[in-house]
């Protein structure tokens, strides 16, 4: 019989077990699963269980009787810890050696550490996994503690706005000019100051933390580069996240920025393979790897990646797509924009919905909707499609998506 492992129980790894039964392949399919939790989605995490509108059990991929009714040998708290590619062997912590035909590393990303001083302090927080949600929760939960979060990121403006929303008086700490800068750039940055800063954040730009001070061993304030002493009794710091590659890295394979793999997320040594968060592939639409930290990433690639460990002909080359939830507003950004892109907008973006078009030359780059709901797909298809589109029409709110 066939042996297919899964290394890594994170929607990727989940996902890719699903799709093997799916297709139909009979052999066995184990998972291994280096957290004690099943697998579960990590957007809610910051968003509504945080806010305690939602319970544990809502992140789960599939429900606790899946796995054995899907006969998935499910192994939660084993990490996988070496990897032999030639002999086609993985050991796991256990000291347990299992022998596979073909593997999937799905292992994933964690929250990358603060390297400042104090930042071993208790009251450090970051946020990557349930347990960390759970601790993060109680934390914030009655409200009046005063929060510094470090980074204004996806998951620090999240944090951001579940801690206000729960009563909270929070400062964000960014060295940009304005949140999200590298992706979103300075005008739709402003968009997420100004509605942070509406909700009473204190959102400090052009700034970065250089300690954290503590007594008795607990936090008490941030030090940031201006010499300013924030009073803290808690912090989160959210400034991005690390591959987990190791495992890759001592067999052999080719890492860069990511585990390297072709357009079919095979990696560079036959019959292992890799997705999600961890997977740097080779995209055809962009002629380029690229490793992309994103929820849709890891629901679509873990399945791809399954297909393609069954011998079907995939190409994985998904336009990149991002969701983030905070206070009242909601979005969807797809695509890739540069630093030099020009941004045209349908919509205003300081008074109510919007779409923002991000564009290089004419071509659209990326898009996204604030807001203004069911436009993935045109917009996903403008992306794809490289054509060139006048700027008057992108602005133009008569003018359908689907005939640009
Ligand atoms: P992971 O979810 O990281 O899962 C990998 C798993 O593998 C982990 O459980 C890890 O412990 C395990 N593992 C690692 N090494 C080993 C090993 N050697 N052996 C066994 N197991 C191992 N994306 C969005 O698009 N929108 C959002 O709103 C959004 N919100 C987010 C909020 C939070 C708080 C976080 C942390 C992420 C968010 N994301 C969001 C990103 C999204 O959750 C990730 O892209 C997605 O979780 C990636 O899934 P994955 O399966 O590739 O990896």
């Amino acid at each position: 019989m066939e042996t297919i492992v899964l290394v890594g129980g994170g929607l990727a790894g989940a996902k890719a077990a699903e799709t093997l039964r799916a297709e139909g392949f009979d052999g066995r399919v184990v998972l291994v699963a280096g957290e004690p939790e099943l697998p579960y989605e990590r957007p809610p995490l910051s968003k509504g269980y945080l806010l305690g509108s939602a319970e544990r059990e809502s992140a789960r991929v599939h429900e606790p009787g899946w796995y054995e009714a899907n006969d998935v040998e499910l192994r939660t708290g084993v990490a996988a810890v070496g990897l032999d590619v030639a002999a086609r062997r993985v050991e796991l912590a256990t000291g347990e050696e299992m022998a596979y035909d073909r593997l999937l590393l799905a292992t994933g990303a964690s929250a990358r550490r603060l390297p400042v001083r104090g930042a071993d302090l208790d009251g450090v927080r970051y946020l990557r996994t349930l347990a960390d949600a759970d601790r993060l929760r109680a934390d914030l939960a009655d409200g009046g503690r005063q929060l510094v979060v470090v980074g204004g990121g996806w998951i620090g403006l999240e944090v951001a706005a579940a801690a206000r929303s729960r009563g909270n008086a929070v400062t964000v700490v960014e060295p940009q000019p304005t949140p999200l800068h590298a992706v979103l750039g300075q005008r739709m940055g402003e968009v997420f100051a100004r509605l942070h800063r509406q909700h009473g954040v204190d959102l400090l730009t052009g700034t970065t933390v250089r300690e954290i001070r503590g007594a008795g061993g607990r936090v008490t304030a941030v030090v940031t580069d201006r010499d300013v002493g924030l009073p803290a009794d808690l912090v989160v710091v959210g400034i991005g996240a690390v591959p987990h590659t190791q495992l890759a890295a001592s067999a052999g394979l080719e890492v860069d920025n990511g585990v390297v793999t072709d357009h079919a997320l095979r990696a560079s040594a036959p019959g292992v393979f890799a997705a999600g968060d961890v997977a740097a592939s080779f995209s055809l639409l962009y002629g380029r790897h690229l490793r992309v930290e994103h929820w849709a990433n890891a629901l679509h690639g873990g399945p791809a990646a399954a297909r393609s460990m069954l011998g079907q002909d995939v190409t994985y080359d998904r336009v990149p797509y991002f969701f983030t939830d905070q206070y009242d507003l909601g979005m969807e950004y797809s695509g890739l924009s540069g630093p030099g892109d020009t941004v045209v907008c349908r919509g205003d973006p300081e008074d109510g919905g919007f779409i923002a078009f991000w564009t290089s030359d004419g071509h659209v780059t990326a898009a996204m909707n604030v807001d203004v709901w069911d436009v993935t797909a045109p917009l996903q298809a403008l992306v794809r499609s490289r054509q060139r589109v006048p700027a008057a029409a992108l602005a133009d709110p008569d003018a359908p998506l689907e005939s640009l």
